[in-house]
Parts: structure tokens; C-alpha cells; sequence
């Protein structure tokens, strides 16, 4: 197969900061995808719909001319978060989940959630209105190892939502780990799984053995190659619970390359390529579609994009730099050549 054509994929998970980063981060968002749920950990964060429409906004006057690609938004859940938000969220017509982070888990995290049971009666509402919760699913105990933090996420927390709220449309993002990929294969059909290109790519040994990677660290950071095997496995068998989430993030190249580096990597310069080069190594091109255009629109209630893309097989290589403010930054596998190029 040389070339191979797809409904427009989306995805279910980015970060684009704000201001003038959105110069650099919304074309690239917008390059390969018609959707894009927009993670909320701005500093402050968004955490009322008047934020989303405003943030929204800002978003959409960098959206390149000409492009349909649309910012689905997202609000922070915080332990002050009420009820009436959530409900004027689901009505507003623009916001398409809310995101949980347990306090302190990731870049701008601080105000997330102390506790679960502080936003019991929230998630009892967006359980009632339909509402998709995302999930940053790694606990932030400081006496967990950081390779162990999602799977004791799922052990302490996400068994008892799960029970406690058992309608609730609930997706476990970027996830990382086989015990992630097991119980989202075995949960009931409310609960789904984002995968990013570079926990399909890659596994720890690629970030740590020979010399230490920072452009391949993220949060929740890459596992040993057994998980890297299950995430394959489970997002090429074209099962409907697990969909493209890229999580690209951007961070300029000195606070990647530094004695204490951020976490993120910013694959929007070539993901829907990264994940078909994914997809062919495990001799499934013809899941891509389910997973990067059908199974996320199916399961938050949206229409498929009515546009296509066309990947052909034309080795090119990824930029190795990408003007970011007055910086740069380093792209998930930046300057290595890839066998497939969209159209
Ligand atoms: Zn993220």
C-alpha cells in the first residue's frame, strides 16, 4: 500500500498554552486534525466557562485561513468547582468534557483536585448531564515511584469512581502502562483510552539507555518495553475504547535541555505520520481509521469529520526545529525521516 486515505482524524488531547505560543501551536494543531480537545492547565487555569469562551476565542484568531479545525474546549476541575458550572458548560455549546488533574501531577497542576471526594456531587452532575471526565491518571504521592504512579492510580482511585459512578463517560488519558490498557479493555463501554505517538514509539530504555533524552520525557513518563507492547496491541486491534490523543505540548528547547527539563513532548509537527508509520510496523494500516477518526467521535456523541486525508508513502524528514515565541522548539522525533507524508 502506498498511499492510503482516512476520514479527517481529530484529537482527543493537546496542549497550546497561550498568546503568542498560539502562533506556533494552533497551525500545527489544526495541520492534520478537524478537532482538538483542548487541555485546560493554563496558568491560572480555565476553570469557568466565561475562561473557556475567552481562551476560545483567542485560540481561533490564530487559526490559519481557510482551516475548518475546530478547539473543543475543556474546564479544570478544582475543589471549588460547582454544579451550576458544570451545567452552564454542558449548555454552552463549546465545551466538551471537564479535566481532572490530582494536584501537582504536571505542568501547571498546582490548583487540581486534593481529593476525589471534594468534587463527588460535580462528577454526580456531569455523570447526570452526559459530560465526558478527563482523566490525568497517576497519583502524585511522593512515596510512589514515578514507573508505578498510574497503575496505583487505577489500584486507589479509578476502580472506586469507576464503581461509584457507573455511567459516567470517563477517558483515561495518555495512558502509559498494560495494567491502563487491561482495565480499560475490561471496563464497561463509558470508560476509553487516549494513546499518544510517543508511548507507541518508544520506551524508556529510548529516553535513558546511552545518554539521557529530555525531548522524549513526559508525564506519565515512558515504561519499560512490556507496556509499550500492550498499548500497541490494544490501539491497533481496532477495539472502540482507545483513540488518538497526541498530548503534543510545547516547551522551547532550553526548558527541555536543562538541569530540572519540563515534560511534554510536541508531535503536531508530524503525528498523523508517526502514528501510520505505528500502525504499518504492526500490520495495521486498516485500523487507523477506527482509531484515529471513528472511535473518539463515537464516543464522545460527535459526527465524523465530513473532510478526508490522504497519507502517501514519500520519505521525508521531520523538521528538526520549530520557531516557538523567540525560541525553538525540538519536535517529537525531530529530524529523522518517516516513510509516510500527508498530502
Ligand atoms: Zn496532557
Amino acid at each position: 500500500m502506498d498511499q492510503i486515505s482516512i476520514i479527517q482524524p481529530d484529537d482527543w488531547h493537546l496542549h497550546l498554552r497561550d498568546h503568542t505560543a498560539l502562533a506556533t501551536t494552533v497551525p500545527a494543531a489544526a495541520r492534520g486534525f478537524g478537532r482538538g480537545i483542548v487541555m485546560p492547565n493554563l496558568a491560572p487555569p480555565v476553570t469557568t466557562v466565561a475562561e473557556a469562551s475567552a481562551y476560545r476565542d483567542r485560540i481561533l484568531s490564530y487559526r490559519p485561513a481557510g482551516s475548518n479545525w475546530e478547539p473543543l474546549m475543556v474546564l479544570y476541575l478544582t475543589d471549588n468547582t460547582s454544579t451550576e458550572e458544570i451545567r452552564s458548560a454542558a449548555n454552552c455549546g463549546f465545551i466538551y468534557g471537564c479535566k481532572y488533574y490530582p494536584a501537582g501531577a504536571t505542568t501547571n497542576s498546582d490548583s487540581g483536585v486534593t481529593d476525589l471526594a471534594n468534587i463527588h456531587a460535580v462528577l454526580e452532575t456531569m455523570q447526570e448531564l452526559g459530560m465526558v471526565l478527563q482523566l490525568h491518571g497517576e497519583v502524585t504521592d511522593t512515596d510512589v515511584d514515578i514507573f508505578d504512579r498510574e497503575a496505583v492510580f487505577i489500584d486507589r482511585h479509578l476502580l472506586g469512581l469507576a464503581e461509584n459512578f457507573p455511567k459516567l463517560k470517563i477517558v483515561l488519558e495518555h495512558i502509559t502502562t498494560r495494567q491502563a490498557a487491561d482495565f480499560v479493555t475490561s471496563a464497561t463501554d463509558n470508560i476509553a483510552a487516549t494513546i499518544t505517538p510517543q508511548h507507541l514509539l518508544y520506551n524508556r530504555n529510548h529516553m535513558l539507555a546511552g545518554g539521557i533524552r529530555p525531548h522524549l520525557f513526559c508525564l506519565p513518563i515512558l515504561k519499560r518495553n512490556i507496556h509499550q507492547r500492550a498499548l500497541l496491541d490494544v490501539a491497533t486491534s481496532g477495539n472502540k475504547k482507545f483513540f488518538l490523543g497526541t498530548d503534543s505540548a510545547p516547551h522551547a528547547q532550553e526548558h527541555k535541555e536543562s538541569a530540572c527539563g519540563c515534560a511534554g513532548c510536541f508531535s503536531h509537527p508530524a503525528a498523523i505520520e508517526l502514528y501510520a508509520e505505528v500502525f504499518e510496523q504492526a500490520g495495521a494500516l486498516t485500523e487507523l481509521e477506527a482509531f484515529a477518526s471513528k472511535n473518539g467521535p463515537d464516543f464522545y456523541g460527535l459526527p465524523y469529520n465530513r473532510s478526508s486525508i490522504t497519507l502517501r508513502r514519500e520519505p521525508w524528514q521531520i523538521p528538526s526545529a520549530v520557531p516557538f515565541n523567540d525560541s525553538q522548539i525540538i519536535p517529537l522525533a525531530g529530524g529523522n525521516s518517516i516513510n509516510w507524508r500527508l498530502a
